[in-house]
């Protein structure tokens, strides 16, 4: 590191909903970061409010098409690559993209941080456990993934991407760290993303119905961003540990559950109604915590409801809504 707090760091994915939250805290904390966005799924909305910042610079580039000369020119003490469509809906469309932003960039990174000495973050996921036999969901389940489905560009780059680092980590000594992110939600996920939070707030406000996809018994785990990015931080700054730890709120709930929640924050008279289930749609998810409690301290502490409530109104004022409907 250059200076003995302040860190020079590379943020993938800097305008998407959870790099931008995660730049947000390493300005607080004092950092120099350095962004990098296609702004295919990000928001230049995003990181509005930090244009000026002395600290701050944002690159628009798409890394599927490689690393730009200016970031590949440079050094870093931390890099964290969270770049890539993240909903079904999003990946489906820029499948290619997804592919190549999870496996040929993270191997760029992975190189620039062997070059950098910088020690690299990787944002996997829980869909590395596809439609889990295993419940809740240990670090140590290998997962039943389809790989050729209509979500493998996903699952299965994620999955490149976390033997990417354990190999980049084991033969020429990277300082890795592999985070496997649940179900998060929370302000500036773009409301056109499809998934479920975003689509059942938006729908409640408008007064529309809430399609609730299948039976609604799938269940889900969500975490609110700011509990996701705390356990990031931890985790990046954790001692020697390169093995995946997920990072996820146990909280277990039915998508209906989700839907019916939703409706009644919000004060809405819309309708539930059922539309078809998305291909390979996992039946059940649940972050199994014991290993990040143990190794960073880390447990979520925002319960659902004042995260949705949270949620709610940001989306209340984005979307110009003050009254239930
Ligand atoms: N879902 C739903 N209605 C929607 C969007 C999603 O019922 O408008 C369901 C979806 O079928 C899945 C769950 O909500 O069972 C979570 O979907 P999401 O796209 O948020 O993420 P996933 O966990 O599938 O990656």
């Amino acid at each position: 590191m250059t200076n003995s707090n302040v860190q020079r760091v590379l943020v993938t994915g800097a305008a998407g909903f959870l790099g931008s939250h995660l730049t947000d805290r390493l300005l607080d904390l004092g950092h120099e970061v350095i962004g990098v966005d296609s702004m295919i799924t990000g928001s230049a909305d995003n990181v509005g409010h930090l244009t000026g910042h002395p600290r701050f610079k944002l690159l628009t580039a798409d890394l599927a098409r490689g690393l730009p000369p200016e970031i590949k020119e440079q050094t870093f003490d931390r890099i964290w690559h969270l770049a890539s469509p993240a909903s079904p809906v999003g990946y489906v469309k820029q499948q290619v993209i997804t592919l190549k932003v999870n496996a040929i960039a993270t191997i760029e990174l992975l190189e620039l941080a062997e070059k950098s000495h910088a020690r690299i973050f990787v944002a996997s996921t829980s869909e590395c456990y596809g439609d889990p036999l295993e419940h809740p969901q240990k670090e140590t389940y290998w997962g039943n993934v389809n790989p050729v489905g209509m979500r493998s560009m996903y699952d299965e780059s994620k999955r490149f991407m976390e033997a990417a680092a354990m190999v980049y980590h084991r033969e020429r000594g990277v300082d890795t760290r592999i985070v496997r992110i649940f179900n998060t939600y929370g302000p500036r996920l773009a409301v056109d993303d499809g998934r479920v939070v975003v689509a059942f707030i938006k729908q409640a406000l408008h007064g529309e119905p809430l399609t609730v996809q299948g039976d609604g018994t799938q269940t889900r785990s969500l975490c609110y961003v700011d509990d996701e990015i705390r356990g990031f931080l931890l985790l990046m700054e954790s001692p020697d540990y390169h093995l995946p730890v997920n990072i996820g709120n146990p909280d277990e709930v039915s998508v209906m559950h989700i839907a019916e929640e939703i409706k009644a924050l919000c004060g809405s008279k819309s309708a539930i109604q059922h539309a078809p289930l998305p291909p390979d749609d996992p039946r059940q998810r649940c972050p199994d915590i014991s290993l990040a409690k143990s190794l960073l301290g880390w447990k979520p502490t925002i319960s659902r409801r004042d995260g949705l409530l949270r949620t709610i109104e940001y989306y209340r004022q984005k979307l110009g809504i003050s009254a239930a409907v």
